[in-house]
């Protein structure tokens, strides 16, 4: 098998979570060749995921699993042992090598790099560490790099994959109770948990040290096997608030043939997303648990985003824009982080009396609307001007 018949099966189905980053590492040029003059481009496509780094920039990352052989049995994967599907295996050296010439074709700007477990979580590491040390060292790859770290991976392992790394994560995959029934090898708190508090530290360390390099960290649950909004969304807060998290990742459930869970009913895509929007209260709004509008089942309302739920619950009066603290602002649906900041630098300057300025600073007038006073007046009484 070549390796980018390797490619293709290893980046097939991989599950691997993808979104905003920051990194330390130089974002080099990568190109030599352009995607065009490289033969096997159309072919390479698929499995190319796009990244968007802190500050904005998006870019184009290659996800790809060391190995697709596994000895755990987590019952939603598709990896789990015992499954019959064609596998494949890199050596360290072969992948690193693989994916620089897709690099310096110019195809992509990053690499995902996870694994099956063989040989046991340790081992795991240090094949993945390997990897991540010939790319750098020896291949001079400076760009984005997201290592996984497997379960049970070793204190002095996490310290260097947090050295090596753009980002590192380990999935967390569901509240403790119902792990123990569906993967009870990473049942055990040490198994997940303490990698990524050793995460923690070790990021912190690295930022505090002379180079104040940043490596984020990230974990991802499954959604829809039994377990509550309220589950999720309690771990959620503690993960940004005690240990830094830059995302938490939902992905909602869907069958695998040939698993224990075949017959078990997908989760509805809207879910992951109403828990995205209420993970998003918590880390950049100012949300505590405590708040967010969930039923007495623990659930959100699918059919409401869950800010505007909390506002519709919560918000009695009409707030005024000329006067309200950044704080305040965030509370109001169609008012992000950056229009919120737009708002108050722009009332330092004039005052603020229809839905158009407004909607320049960026602000989702229809959403915020019914909440606000622009200038004393709702700013229904200026719908017939404005549009
Ligand atoms: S350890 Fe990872 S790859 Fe292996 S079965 Fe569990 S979820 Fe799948």
């Amino acid at each position: 098998m070549d390796w980018l018949e390797k490619l293709s099966l290893l980046s097939q189905e991989t599950g691997l979570e993808l979104d905003e980053e920051s990194s330390g590492w130089r974002e080099a040029s990568p190109a030599c060749y352009t995607a065009r003059t490289f033969g096997v481009a159309s072919r390479l496509l698929d499995h190319i995921s796009y990244v968007t780094l802190r500050g904005g920039q998006k870019i184009p990352v290659l996800k790809v699993l060391l190995t697709s052989a596994c000895e755990y049995d987590c019952a939603y994967c598709p990896f789990r042992a015992g499954r019959d599907f064609r596998r494949a295996t890199f050596e360290p050296e072969e992948l690193a090598r693989a994916f620089l010439q897709i690099y310096q074709a110019g195809l992509v700007k990053g690499l995902f790099l996870s694994s099956g477990v063989t040989g046991g979580g340790v081992r795991t590491q240090d094949r993945l560490i390997a990897t991540a040390e010939i790319l750098r060292h020896r291949l001079g790859f400076q760009g984005y790099l997201h290592l996984k770290l497997m379960p049970g991976a070793e204190a002095a392992q996490v310290e260097r994959a947090v050295a090596l790394a753009s980002r590192v994560s380990i999935n967390l995959e569901m509240p403790a109770t119902y792990l123990q029934q569906l993967a009870p090898r990473k049942a055990p708190g040490s198994v997940l948990l303490q990698p990524l508090r050793q995460a923690y530290q070790a990021a912190q360390n690295l930022q505090s040290g002379p180079g104040h390099r940043r490596v984020s960290l990230s974990t991802q649950f499954v959604v829809g096997i039994g377990e509550t909004d309220a589950e999720l969304l309690r771990t959620t807060a503690y993960l940004y608030k005690q240990l830094g998290l830059s995302r938490v990742y939902y992905s909602a459930f869907h069958p695998i043939a040939q698993t224990p869970l075949e017959d078990h009913s997908p989760e509805n895509p809207v879910r992951a997303l109403r828990l995205y929007q209420a993970s998003f209260l918590l880390r950049d709004y100012g949300f505590a648990f405590e708040e967010l509008p969930l039923g007495s089942d623990g659930r959100l309302d699918l059919a409401v985003d869950p800010k505007t739920a909390w506002a519709q619950r919560y918000i009695n009066h009409p707030l005024e824009v000329n006067r309200a603290s950044r704080e305040e602002l965030l509370r109001i649906p169609g008012i992000g982080p950056k229009s919120a900041l737009a708002i108050i630098r722009a009332r330092r300057l004039t005052r603020l009396r229809d839905l158009r300025q407004l909607r320049q600073l960026g602000v989702n007038v229809n959403r915020a609307a019914p909440y606000l006073l622009l200038d004393g007046r709702h700013p229904e009484q200026q719908l017939t001007f404005i549009f």
